[in-house]
């Protein structure tokens, strides 16, 4: 006679209902992963009487839990801010400020070097609901203070251009909106909270120097794996901060606790990498400025590149990102030889990682507020971690291709 199979130990309502607490002992120094949708109240009273909004408790996976909360904290302190939102990636945070303070009828104004989406979103959806918006040239100061008007809302800024990399005089622009009443935000990515406080660009004063809003792509430094998508929101003032945090509550814009926890990992050694992304990519810069290939490096460190001395001015460092544009000899069929000759540099979007990245771009077909003034082909770089004498190397080895 065979024995039946013993019964497994326990039942899963058991193991579900298991007694077992973190011990109280427990102080390891990375933050634990907490991870739910739902939580539970000890009773209907204590159900009706928690309030999500002064993060005073724990409502819904969806308003936040220890983990989140965490990160937050950690993105104002890193920020100069004091309240942060997370979004699921960057751009969801641009998307969140857009929607938290826009209305038909409204205008928002938008460097014409900015983030390609966030552009985008403003021809598209931002317009389907009745929100104008103009693309202004972000290095003429006193135009962009000429185009603020009565339906003027919001004004985005970027610091340097995404790609084309000119850094503007921030302080005037944030003057302008002040002194107008125009909400400010900043999309902050490449300073990451460490080229500058995007809430104190000025004098010490009374008057607030800063912006309104800190919006920063997590997905690039802060994370620095290449591997998540977040975003932050970062302010100062609590009454802006929940109108914010209202609309992504109704937008229901949660973040995954795996993910915060892999930028939480990604925190400790952000000013460590953030340092050697940016002395890295100088020394590359410098090396593709004396190339006779090239005929304009886009750096903002660097004398030569537009807003080189508003970023003198403001900024303890630069991010490892550059542009340079190619003699206009080398048509885009050859620029495009040159980056698929390329071995370390791999080919893709986004930035932050340990691998350097190299992206060709058409920026005329990028402008239409500004005129570019370059005929080449531009090439963007971003630089990893890689030994930057391996990377010149393949650089050289490249610009065979770039010759045929
Ligand atoms: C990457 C990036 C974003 C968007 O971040 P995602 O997480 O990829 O959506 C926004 N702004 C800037 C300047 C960026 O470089």
């Amino acid at each position: 006679m065979t024995e039946k199979a013993a019964e497994p130990p326990v039942s899963s309502t058991a193991l579900i209902h298991h007694a077992y607490q973190p011990p109280a002992g427990f102080e390891g120094l990375a933050p634990g992963v907490y991870k739910a949708s739902t939580v539970v109240f000890p009773n209907v009273a204590a159900l009706r009487a928690r309030n999500w909004r002064e993060k005073t408790g724990y409502t819904y996976g969806l308003h936040g839990t220890p983990t989140t909360f965490t990160l937050e904290e950690r993105i104002a302190t890193l920020e100069g801010g004091r309240q942060t939102l997370l979004a699921p990636s960057g751009l969801a945070a641009i998307a969140l400020v857009n929607a938290a303070l826009l209305r038909q009828g409204d205008e928002v104004l938008i460097p014409d070097n900015a983030y390609g989406p966030n552009k985008e979103l403003a021809r598209h959806e931002l317009e389907a609901w009745g929100v104008r918006h103009r693309f202004y040239d972000p290095m003429d100061a006193g135009a962009f203070a000429a185009l603020i008007g009565p339906h003027t809302r919001l004004a985005w800024l970027e610091a340097p251009g995404s790609v084309t990399m000119e850094f503007p005089d921030l302080v005037g622009l944030v003057r302008a909106c002040r002194e107008r009443g125009v909400t400010v935000a900043l999309d902050n990515t490449w300073g990451a909270g460490l080229a500058f406080n995007p809430f104190a660009l000025g004098a010490a004063g009374p008057a607030p120097s800063g912006v309104d809003i800190s919006v920063h792509a997590l997905t690039k430094y802060p994370s620095g794996g290449g591997d998540v998508l977040m975003g932050a929101v970062t302010t100062v003032d609590e009454a802006l901060h929940l109108k914010l945090k209202f609309a992504h509550m109704r937008l229901g814009l949660g973040v995954g606790a795996n993910d915060v926890e892999l930028v939480l990992r990604g925190l400790p050694t952000l000013a460590l990498r953030y340092q050697a992304h940016d002395a890295a990519a100088r020394q590359v810069a410098d090396f593709l400025r004396q190339r006779p290939e090239v005929t304009q490096l886009l750096h903002p460190a660097f004398p030569e590149s537009p807003g080189h001395t508003h970023w003198a001015r403001l900024c303890h460092g630069a991010a490892g990102l550059f542009s340079v544009v190619f003699d206009e000899r080398f048509a885009p069929a050859r620029v495009d030889a040159f980056v698929d000759a390329l071995k370390l540099f791999r080919i893709g979007y986004s930035w932050g990682g340990p691998v350097s990245l190299a992206v060709p771009y058409d920026v005329p077909a990028m402008r239409s507020a500004t005129r570019w003034p370059w005929r080449g082909t531009l090439v963007r770089f971003s630089i990893g971690l890689e030994r930057p004498d391996d990377l010149i190397e393949d650089l050289r080895a490249a610009l065979d291709a770039l010759h045929g």
